[in-house]
C-alpha cells in the first residue's frame, strides 16, 4: 500500500517483489495456494492489535466483544464444514495443532506410530528432529515397496507388535486416498487413539471429494492454507465434545498464549468460502488438473510414485531419467516453475538431494487453469527436464510459462507502483 511504501520503503518494495514473483511463476508446490483478496483483507486488519487469551465468552482480557463473535463464527463454520462436534481454531499452525494433541493424549515416553518422513509423513509425526520424536518413542511405518501405497495389513501387524498409544494417519506427500475406516479398526484392535492430520487434503475433504476422517478418528488436525485455501494456520477438530474441552486447554494455556484473531478472522472468511458450491467445483478441478498433469508426465516417460495420483499432488520418481530432485528443482526454477525436491519411498539419496519432485495443482487451479493448461505444464516440465543441456529448450519453456501466467492474472486489484 501507499502507506507502507511511505513508512518503510524497503519492506514495501520486497513485498511488491514477492507479489511479482507469485504473478510470474508457475506455483506447483503442493502445500501452497493463493487466498482470496477477502482473506488477505481480514488478516491485514486491526484485529492484530487485540489480546484475547481464553475462548469466546471466557476471556482473560476486556474488549473482546467483537473478536468473540469473529472466533465463534470461525468455530461454527469449521464444525459445519467438516461435520465435527467441536473445533478449536486457535492453533497458530499445523505443527502447533499437532503439539496440542500430543499434550492432550500422551505423556513423555509413550509410543506413537506415524508414517516415516521419507515415505511422505510429516516432521511432527515422530521425526527425531521434532519434539514428537524427542519426547515419544516412535515406530514409523512406510508404504509398501511393491505398490508404493499404504498396506493396511502390514500397518496392522506393526501396530499389533508395537502397541502404540497414538496412531497417526494423514501425510505431506501421499498421492492416494486414505482409508480412515481401516485405520480405525487397527486403532481399536490395539487400543490406540487415532489422529488424522489432513493438512494436505482438507479442502478435498471439505468438498466431499475425499473420505471424511471425523467419524473414525478421535482427533483431526489440519492446516488451513493448502487445499483449504485460507491463511497460514491450523485447527483441531473432534467428534467428542469432552475431548474437545481437553484439547482447548492444551492449546491455551497448554502450549500457546494469545490467539491471532486477525488470522482467525481470515480462517472464518476462508471457511465461509469453502462452504459455497463454487469451492466444491474448485476442488473437483484441483483433482482433475492433478490427474491431467500426472497423465502427461507419464505420457512423456516419467515414473510417478504409485504410478499416479488420486488427489492434488504427485511425486515424480526421477531415477528413471537419471537426475536428482535437487537438480530438477533448480532446472525448473530457472524457467520460473516453483516446485520442491522430495524423497521418494526407499530413497537412496539424502533429503537435501532426493530422487523425487513433488508437484501439486491447488495454486494454479486457483488462478483459473484447467486441464489444457496442466497438460501444457506437463509438457513444459518434460521439455525442460528431458533436455537439461539445451538453452533453446530452456528459453522456450520460459516463454511458455510467461504466456500461461499472463493469461491467468493473480490479485489484479493489487497495484505495484512504477518507480519514479
Ligand atoms: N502436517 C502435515 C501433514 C503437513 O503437511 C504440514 C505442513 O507442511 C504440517 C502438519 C505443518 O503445518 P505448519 O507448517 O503450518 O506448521
Amino acid at each position: 500500500s501507499e502507506i507502507l511504501a511511505f513508512a518503510d520503503p524497503a519492506i514495501a518494495q520486497l513485498i511488491n517483489q514477492e507479489l511479482q514473483r507469485q504473478r510470474d511463476h508457475l506455483e506447483l508446490i503442493a502445500s501452497e495456494n493463493f487466498t482470496s483478496a477477502a482473506v488477505l483483507a481480514a488478516q491485514g486488519s486491526v484485529l492484530t492489535n487485540k489480546y484475547a487469551e481464553g475462548l469466546p465468552g471466557k476471556r482473560y482480557y476486556g474488549g473482546c466483544e467483537f473478536v468473540d463473535k469473529i472466533e465463534q463464527l470461525a468455530i461454527d463454520r469449521a464444525k459445519q464444514l467438516f461435520g465435527a462436534a467441536h473445533a478449536n481454531v486457535q492453533p497458530h499452525s499445523g505443527a502447533q495443532a499437532n503439539f496440542a494433541v500430543f499434550l492432550t493424549l500422551l505423556q513423555p515416553g509413550d509410543k506413537i506410530m506415524g508414517m516415516d518422513l521419507s515415505h511422505g509423513g510429516h516432521l511432527t509425526h515422530g521425526s527425531p528432529v521434532n519434539v514428537s520424536g524427542k519426547w515419544f518413542q516412535v515406530s514409523h511405518y512406510g508404504v509398501s515397496k511393491e505398490t508404493e501405497q499404504l498396506d493396511y495389513e502390514q500397518i496392522r501387524e506393526q501396530a499389533l507388535r508395537e502397541r502404540p498409544k497414538l496412531l497417526i494417519c494423514g501425510y505431506s506427500a501421499y498421492p492416494r486416498v486414505i482409508d480412515f475406516e481401516k485405520f480405525r479398526s487397527i486403532a481399536d484392535e490395539v487400543g490406540a487413539y487415532l489422529l488424522a492430520d489432513i493438512a494436505h487434503i482438507a479442502g478435498l475433504v471439505a468438498s466431499g471429494l475425499h473420505p471424511n476422517p471425523i467419524p473414525y478418528c478421535d482427533v483431526v488436525t489440519t492446516t488451513t492454507h493448502k487445499t483449504l485455501r485460507g491463511p497460514r494456520s491450523g485447527i483441531i477438530l473432534t467428534r467428542d465434545p469432552e475431548l474437545g474441552k481437553k484439547l482447548d486447554k492444551s492449546v491455551f494455556p497448554g502450549s500457546q498464549g494469545g490467539p491471532l484473531e486477525h488470522v482467525i478472522a481470515g480462517k472464518a472468511v476462508a471457511f465461509a468460502e469453502a462452504l459455497k458450491p463454487e469451492f466444491k467445483a474448485y476442488s473437483a478441478q484441483v483433482i482433475e488438473n492433478s490427474r491431467a498433469l500426472a497423465n502427461q508426465l507419464i505420457n512423456r516417460g516419467f515414473k510417478l510414485v504409485s504410478n499416479g495420483t488420486e488427489n492434488h499432488l504427485m511425486l515424480v520418481d526421477l531415477r528413471s531419467i537419471g537426475i536428482k530432485g535437487k537438480q530438477a528443482e533448480q532446472m525448473l526454477s530457472v524457467v520460473n516453475i516453483t516446485t520442491n525436491k522430495n524423497t521418494v519411498p526407499f530413497d537412496p539419496e539424502s533429503p537435501f538431494v532426493t530422487s523425487g519432485l513433488r508437484l501439486g495443482s491447488p495454486a494454479m487451479t486457483t488462478r483459473g487453469m484447467g486441464v489444457n493448461e496442466f497438460t501444457e505444464i506437463g509438457n513444459i516440465i518434460a521439455d525442460r527436464l528431458l533436455s537439461p543441456e539445451s538453452e533453446t529448450a530452456a528459453a522456450d519453456c520460459q516463454r511458455r510459462v510467461a504466456a500461461l501466467c499472463d493469461r491467468f492474472p493473480l490479485y489484479p486489484h493489487l497495484e505495484i507502483p512504477v518507480p519514479a
